[in-house]
């Protein structure tokens, strides 16, 4: 064999043995940062290293620093794993090197997007209308989510916002739900709205936006340029917006609504969660991750506009020399970036792999397997604080300090990995149920560790 098969051979089968560890390795990282800062350091080689030994120094450098997000027991932030077809189609992305700009330079990596996009719609709900564009993360699909939405409600103004920019711009008004993702104040920011514009609207006893308040807010300023941001999965207790009610309000104030929909979009899959979405087809742009629920490597999301001529005219730009440039959109003008990792087909082999059962399923398994969790740790008397409606479950184990002292001895012990947050001024643990490959026996073997230690 050449050099390069012998090295992705190499590659791969350490890939595959580390993943088939995950069931039974310690979850946390195993060295800790300085030790796995020392592996990576030095000065910078003044000559070349041959790859084989590249590969060696990287595979011993990163061991001990490597956390077992993608294995079947880390729960926390909203993670997902990775499904064997996605993690393999990742490989041949990287190998064939693809720049998925548009359908000149990368054919197979644009039609991947297409179809892929086109699934992707009809699997959450979203109008088949609509165009997306494939990008990094739900930040980068908010951000894509409300470009689209500041070029459109300005354009109804008489203002170019692409060519003149905010300066004497009209004033566009930005509501948002006071449990907003911290992202989207991010996205608002590199749009030049900056984050003070926000104004907020309460939420109800479990995170989804107060839709009373809602059309309180939306009554209290002046019609004209509006945007909402609604949200689907709030990141701390799963709760998902009224879309259907929040909707119906926005548009008739004329105003714009963006939903971001990280890992709560998904429940349009399932007949048992679909419920928690109604009304998702009447929003103007969505924000939704693939490498959280749909379970492909990082990095991977979707911007999706119910008004593709709008979506367009937000993102896109043209030059002389990109051929194919300015006739039909390419698939990266429906993204912030020009050269693009091609990140469909991963996203392509993954619905492949699911189907619409398997993904239904999966998002069942992952809610249930939730609900195991919150019913483990209360019947053993701790605390569950939120309404298990998803995959997400906030625990407490008495006051704050106390609290974050289980976390951080939980984290150590490295049977599973939970976060903390702080919600409603209380520190609580957080517990995300995201991955195909937990099982009830890893719930279980987690409960029992988390009582173990909480000494309960
Ligand atoms: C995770 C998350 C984001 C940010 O997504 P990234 O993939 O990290 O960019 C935004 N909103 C919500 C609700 C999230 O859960």
């Amino acid at each position: 064999m050449d050099q390069l098969t012998d090295l992705l051979v190499r590659a791969a089968e350490q890939a595959a043995a580390y993943r088939a560890s995950l069931a039974d390795r310690q979850v946390a990282a195993t060295a800790d940062p300085a030790a796995v800062r020392a592996a990576f350091g030095g000065r910078m080689p003044a000559g070349p290293t041959a790859p084989e030994k590249v590969l060696d120094e990287l595979l011993a450098a990163a061991e001990g620093g490597l956390v077992a997000t993608a294995g079947p027991r880390f729960f926390g932030f909203v993670i997902g794993g990775a499904l064997a077809s996605a993690t393999a189609a990742d490989v041949l992305a990287a190998g064939w090197d693809q720049c998925a700009f548009n359908a000149v330079l990368a054919p197979a990596a644009s039609a991947a997007e297409e179809t892929a996009g086109g699934w992707l719609k009809e699997l959450l709900g979203i109008p088949a209308s609509a165009s997306v564009g494939f990008v990094t993360g739900a930040q980068a699909a908010n951000t894509v989510g409300l470009a689209a939405a500041r070029h459109h409600v300005l354009a109804e103004a008489g203002w170019d916002v692409e060519r003149k920019g905010l300066h004497g711009a009209p004033r566009v008004r930005v509501i948002a739900g006071e449990e907003r993702h911290a992202t989207v104040d991010r996205s608002l920011r590199l749009l030049g709205f900056g984050s003070d514009v926000v104004e907020p609207v309460r939420a109800d006893a479990n995170g989804a936006i107060d839709v009373d308040d809602l059309a309180r807010v939306l009554a209290a300023g002046p019609s004209g340029p509006t945007i909402v941001c609604l949200q689907a999965g709030n990141v701390n207790t799963g709760a998902c917006d009224d879309l259907h009610a929040a909707c119906d309000l926005i548009h008739r104030h004329g105003g714009w609504a963006h939903v971001d929909g990280a890992f709560g979009l998904w429940a349009a899959v399932s007949p048992s969660t679909r419920p928690l979405v109604d009304g998702v087809e009447l929003a103007d742009s969505w924000g939704c991750d693939g490498h959280k629920w749909l379970n492909v490597p990082y990095d991977s999301a979707f911007a999706f506009c119910s008004r593709p001529d709008v979506h367009v005219a937000a993102m896109s730009y043209t030059a002389s020399y990109l051929t194919g440039s300015g006739t039909v959109p390419g698939v990266s003008d429906y993204t912030a970036e020009s050269s693009r990792r091609a990140r469909g087909f991963a996203v392509w082999a993954a619905l492949r792999e699911l189907g619409r059962d398997g993904m239904a399923d999966l998002v069942e398994r992952n809610c249930r397997l939730a609900r195991r969790f919150a019913d483990g740790l209360a019947e053993a008397g701790i605390e569950v604080v939120n309404d298990v409606v998803l995959n997400q479950v906030l625990v407490s184990f008495g006051d704050d300090a106390r609290t974050d002292e289980v976390i951080d001895a939980i984290q150590r012990d490295g049977t599973c990995w939970m976060g903390g947050t702080t919600w409603r001024g209380r520190r609580l643990m957080r517990i995300s149920v995201s991955n195909v490959a937990t099982t009830d026996a890893d719930v279980d073997r987690s409960v029992a560790a988390i009582l173990r230690i909480a000494g309960a």
